[in-house]
């Protein structure tokens, strides 16, 4: 940025947090700051899913308590994203926006034109890195290709410098200073009617206070014996830190700077500590191939796939659906799908491979439902994730 911010606009997305949030960072000098969160009506495809909406609706709670307890408080609203932000420019004469980078194929196209819209009327504008821990351009072949193949990805990404500024604690915030009126959380219909979410509610803390106790509590109790265990669906050992990730309530870099601390202290077994940074690198791989390969969402990267013989059987699919294929494993972890938005790793490639190989139903219909009703929902993981059991 340029020259110092007058009056900036921060516009939340994936990174519902105030600490190791660059774009926050950028405009942290401003004379006021409008922190917003636009539920964008615009979105056709992959719309939030009903567990993912759960998460959302509470963790925007969390981040307007956090910059309240700042001397701030977030603006919400629902509509086109690019019709908002140009209302709230002019309403508020605001010459800086900034925000995080996302990396979905149909919102790098919508970013890119928003960005340039502002810029054409002398809006400041910047961007920043705050979900990945490298951007998915930054690691190519020898040849200057993207990687197709999980570990040359990963070795690759081991050369990469990336430096984290020391964690901060940001006390205040620019105030708003302005006659804001925010939407009402609840208005923004994130919560169904229908109250199904008790077992998300007993499952789950959201919110970046939560994803650091979270990530705490794994290195305290978990990443010790992750080497070992992890593959153990039984076993809770796991962090269970996708949803925080997802959201961006903690940052991926964060994470590894944590767990290199833990291991400096003596704290953590450096093969456990390594098999758990190593599992970060998946997400960042899923983010790789999403972004080189945008139609893998719908199509398969491998295109002797493409005239696969797939079945239509709605029954079959049900039964997959509410954990009555009388397989235990498979039912055990779709009803943990249902209770809790979540399921193991090793339990969603079970399933998964099920519905694919065994019952021979498009991997999209998996998806689809895995994209409603996990809190960890994602379009680069649950991608990879799909089209890997798929073959
Ligand atoms: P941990 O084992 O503690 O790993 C730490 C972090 O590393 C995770 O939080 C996650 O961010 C990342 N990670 C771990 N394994 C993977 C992986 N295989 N691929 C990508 N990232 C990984 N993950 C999602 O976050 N969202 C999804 O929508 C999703 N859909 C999936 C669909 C299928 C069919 C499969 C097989 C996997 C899917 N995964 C998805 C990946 C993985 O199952 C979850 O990330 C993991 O189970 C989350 O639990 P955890 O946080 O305890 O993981």
């Amino acid at each position: 940025m340029n020259k110092s911010p007058g009056n900036a606009l921060l516009w939340f997305r994936r990174d519902l947090r105030l600490n190791d949030n660059p774009a926050l960072s950028a405009v942290l000098a401003s004379k006021t700051l409008v922190p917003v969160y636009i539920l964008d009506s615009d979105e056709q495809d992959w719309k939030g899913g009903a567990a993912s909406n759960w998460w959302l609706h509470h963790s925007l709670k969390s981040l307007d308590h956090d910059l309240r307890q700042r001397g701030s408080q977030l603006l919400l609203r629902c509509g086109s994203e690019r019709e908002t932000l140009f209302k709230l420019v002019k309403q508020y004469n605001i010459d800086t926006v900034v925000w995080n980078r996302r990396y979905e194929p149909q919102r790098i196209a919508r970013d890119k034109e928003i960005k340039a819209a502002l810029q054409a009327s002398a809006v400041q504008v910047a961007s920043f890195n705050a979900h990945l821990i490298n951007e998915p351009w930054a690691v190519a072949t020898q040849q200057g290709k993207p990687y197709r193949v999980f570990t040359p990805y990963w070795k690759s990404c081991q050369g990469i410098e990336n430096s984290l500024p020391p964690a901060e604690q940001i006390q205040k915030l620019p105030s708003l200073n302005l006659n804001i009126t925010s939407e009402k959380l609840e208005d923004l219909g994130l919560l169904p009617d229908v109250n199904w979410y008790g077992g998300l509610e007993k499952n789950w803390k959201t919110g970046e206070y939560a994803a650091h106790k979270r990530l705490d509590d794994c290195i305290n109790k978990v990443i010790n014996h992750y080497q070992a265990k992890r593959d153990y669906p039984a076993q809770d050992a796991t962090s269970r830190l996708s949803p925080h990730l997802c959201f961006g309530e903690i940052s991926p870099r964060r994470v590894l700077d944590k767990i290199h601390n833990a291991l400096s202290r003596g704290q953590l077994a450096p093969d456990s500590a390594a098999a758990f940074s190593r599992q970060l690198y998946w997400r960042e791989f899923a983010y790789h191939l999403l972004y080189h390969f945008p139609a893998t969402a719908k199509q398969p990267l491998n295109e002797k796939f493409k005239v696969f013989p797939w079945q239509k059987n709605r029954n079959a699919l049900k039964h997959w659906q509410r954990g009555e294929t009388g397989i235990p494993i498979v039912d055990a972890g779709m009803r943990e799908l249902w209770q809790t938005g979540w399921m193991h790793n090793r339990v969603r490639m079970i399933v998964a491979s099920l519905l694919t190989k065994n019952l021979g139903i498009h991997w999209l219909e998996g998806a689809r439902w895995f994209w409603d009703t996990l809190v960890d929902a994602d379009l680069a993981n649950n991608t990879l994730g799909w089209q890997w059991v798929a073959g």
